[in-house]
């Protein structure tokens, strides 16, 4: 988004047109960001085999799947419907991971039925696993290295308490599976939670994860996951990606020589790819002086955006209506009957009512995330491709709320 003759503008189309158009609560999304970043990881990682895998979980439209595809992704699902929405969006199987955790028998089994890779990350399941398609299906394992990363706790999965992940310290107990079963692994993955600032913490990972391909011979590829972090606020850094290609592919350099042979390196960004590319549009409704703050109040909530009420997260505001007003404090909230605030004490620019505000970095697990409490519908996603804005999905209606709610005539 830029300033362009003092209105805000995506590709040269004023925001508040695109508002006008298709309404608000309203996700935009413009792919030029999404290509951007795309092209800077592929580039970091231009000398060693690699596979970037779409993480889609953060934003899943199919024209960002399909998008995604063109640009030559892979895709890394969590669930049997991410990975028929791949399917859908134009994947071949070969090119989609389907990573879940906790799921049943049934799920991996039509996960192997479509033929996409499969990660394991339990013991109970990999034993299942074995005992079903001995060597017939390759797996990769999902390994938790417990390095504790950075980010919100929540969003850390590689604590010793994390749920996620194969242990380090139960590959004796894997290897004697693996043997029994006669199961064939062709891929290690680690994925450590999210905004890993830091190469060293992400390199301590991999140090891990390379000394456990000592018990397997067979690797086609290491997927080392996602954490890649991109800046919030305006102190906030990104992933330096040029410093982790070139880090990365100096060690696994070395490593192929003391493994024998060359495996592909494989990558899970969703945050990376798709954050920067999205913004929330939202209405205020009521701007409300109370004895401590001012309120401005906007025609959505937490149902629309999670992030900063679920994780805390910060999500810079931008006044598109005032680009020029001067900048006064706000507490921006939300319409549920909850506390669903967006900011607290934000420098915006002077809010009125009606004003169209801008939160930023809203293209990764912000429409993922919402939800129909209150009984509002979801909002409308609109893409901005090539300089021209298209609807990629309608707005929810009261319709669709009822839809599958059933009537037995008791009442
Ligand atoms: C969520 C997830 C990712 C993507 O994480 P980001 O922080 O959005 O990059 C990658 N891999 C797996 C297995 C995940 O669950």
């Amino acid at each position: 988004m830029k300033l362009q003759n003092n209105r805000f503008c995506i590709a040269g189309i004023p925001v508040e047109d695109i508002a006008n158009r298709y309404d608000t609560p309203l996700y935009v999304y413009h792919t030029d960001t999404i290509v951007r970043q795309y092209r800077k990881m592929e580039a970091a990682f231009k000398n060693v085999k690699s596979r970037i895998c779409y993480a889609c979980k953060a934003l899943t439209n199919i024209n960002i799947l399909k998008l995604m595809r063109e640009l030559g992704a892979g895709l890394d699902t969590v669930s049997i419907y991410e990975v028929e929405t791949g399917l859908r969006a134009g994947f071949n199987p070969e090119e989609i991971i389907f990573t879940p955790n906790g799921v049943g028998m049934d799920e991996i089994q039509k996960a192997v039925e479509l033929g996409v890779h499969v990660n394991i990350d339990n013991i109970p399941t990999l034993e299942r696993f074995g005992h079903k398609y001995s060597g017939k299906y390759p797996v990769c394992l999902r390994l938790n290295p417990h390095i504790m990363a950075g980010g919100h706790y929540q969003i850390s999965t590689g604590h010793i308490d994390s749920k996620f992940g194969i242990s380090v310290h139960q590959l004796r107990h894997v290897e004697r599976i693996v043997k029994s079963t006669g199961i064939h692994v062709n891929g290690l993955h680690m994925h450590t939670g999210s905004e890993i600032m830091d190469a060293g913490v992400f390199l301590r990972g991999v140090e891990i994860l390379l000394e456990a391909t000592q018990y397997f011979k067979k690797l086609a590829f290491i997927d080392l996951g996602s954490g890649f972090k991109v800046p919030y606020s305006t102190e906030d850094n990104s992933t330096d990606m040029v410093t982790l290609g070139n880090e990365l592919t100096a060690r696994f350099r070395n490593f192929f020589s003391e493994y024998g042979k060359e495996v592909e390196l494989w990558f899970e960004p969703g945050k990376f790819l798709v954050s920067e590319a999205g913004i929330f549009l939202v209405k205020v409704n009521v701007v409300k002086q109370t004895t401590a703050t001012v309120f401005a109040l906007v025609n959505s909530g937490f149902n629309h955006l999670i992030r900063p009420m679920f994780y805390d997260a910060y999500h810079h505001i931008i006044n598109i209506s005032n680009p020029k007003g001067v900048p006064r404090i706000y507490t921006v909230a939300g319409n549920i009957c909850e506390t669903d605030t967006f900011a607290w004490d934000r420098k915006i620019a002077e809010i009125r009512e009606g004003d169209l505000l801008a939160i930023m970095n809203a293209g990764a697990y912000g429409y993922e995330m919402a939800m129909n409490y209150n009984s509002r519908p979801r909002p409308a996603e609109v893409m901005v491709y090539k300089g021209k804005d298209y609807l990629i999905r309608k707005r929810e209606t009261l319709d669709d709320l009822l839809r599958n709610q059933v009537e037995p005539v008791i009442l």
